[in-house]
């Protein structure tokens, strides 16, 4: 199988309450790729940067079969940057910069050998840019899943809704579930989101996990308790990397196996908070996987009677 991932390949600069970063690499598309590449090695990535993305990192990527022929490099150009600071309970952050950069006028060309594939992550970035690559892909994917943010709806909300329109899942969290729907309770919001196109929402909930929805089903997702949280940048497009790379991998669009896709999902992000940026993506194996999947098997497993 194969998987298409669109989004940012950035610069980010990040402050918690534990720790600064300088200036490191970051972006939706980055955390994602990363993450999708443990569990499938068919992953071709659209983005773009400036002249001045560091050329090791990229051959990190290249070196997890993560293909970058779709990954355009403006010469004399900046990498998109973001930078933002969290607040102590390290669920919210203020971004204190977003300077577009090269993503300004980016148009995205998309490589013949991408046109055919079975699974679409459109990463966060503008609406535009993932109208375009839908419109340039010779076949519908099995499973497309979008990611965005609240700085593309302020700006490009009519776009955005398009794109909405002609997704399979989206992943979104909290608050902007409640911004986006206008509902405060989040069931009353999911089936307003649902109606504008998506079957299926995942409500990231940060340290209080994620919510798994159709119209008829829903599944709860903890968050692994952790010691020490240092930075969760990317940590929702890690979860969304992860659950595409066990779908593509396991070819298995089921809401069963999504609700596996969501464990796995949870499992890499709570790994990708344990250090600034993506190091702790770089540095992870599959027996550390496997473990923290066990972990949560283990944090929601009990034995129950029923009372009557
Ligand atoms: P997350 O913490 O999962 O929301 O993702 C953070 C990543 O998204 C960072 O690495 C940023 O480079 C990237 N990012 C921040 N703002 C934007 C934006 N407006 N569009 C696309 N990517 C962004």
């Amino acid at each position: 199988m194969s998987l298409l991932v669109v989004g940012t390949v950035a610069f980010d600069k990040i402050s918690t309450p534990f720790g600064h970063s300088d200036k490191i690499v970051g972006g939706a598309a980055t955390y994602i790729a990363l993450a999708a590449s443990q569990f499938t090695k068919k992953i071709n990535l659209v983005s773009v940067i400036g002249d001045d993305f560091p050329k090791e990192f990229l051959q990190e990527m290249k070196n997890r079969s993560i293909d970058l022929q779709g990954l355009q490099i403006k010469e004399g150009e900046k990498s998109f940057f973001w930078e933002g600071k969290y607040h102590y309970d390290m669920n919210s952050r203020d971004t204190l910069d977003t300077q577009l950069n090269v993503l300004a006028d980016f148009d995205p060309v998309l490589p013949e050998s991408y046109v055919e594939c079975d699974f679409l992550m459109l990463g966060n970035l503008a609406p535009s840019v993932q109208l375009s690559v839908l419109d340039q892909l010779g076949n519908r994917p099995k499973l497309v899943v979008l990611d965005t943010m609240k700085f593309w709806r302020d700006i490009a909300m009519e776009d955005l809704k398009k794109v909405i329109a002609r997704v399979d899942v989206l992943t979104i969290n909290d608050e902007e579930a409640r911004q986006l729907s206008g509902e405060y309770s989040l069931v009353k919001g999911a089936r307003k989101i649902l109606e504008m196109g998506p079957k299926y929402l995942i409500i990231k909930k940060g340290e209080n996990g994620a919510l798994l929805m159709d119209r008829d089903n829903m599944f709860y997702a903890p968050a692994m308790p952790l010691e020490e949280v240092m930075d969760p940048t990317g940590a929702g497009d890690t979860f969304a990397g992860g659950f595409m790379g066990y779908l593509d991998n396991s070819r298995d669009i089921s809401f069963e196996n999504m609700k596996r896709a969501v464990i796995v999902g949870s499992a890499l992000a709570s790994y990708s908070v344990e250090k600034f940026g993506t190091e702790r993506l770089l540095t992870l194996t599959e027996e550390e996987i496997d473990h923290r999947i066990q972990l949560f098997v283990d944090l929601v497993d009990f034995d129950i009677l029923l009372v009557d």
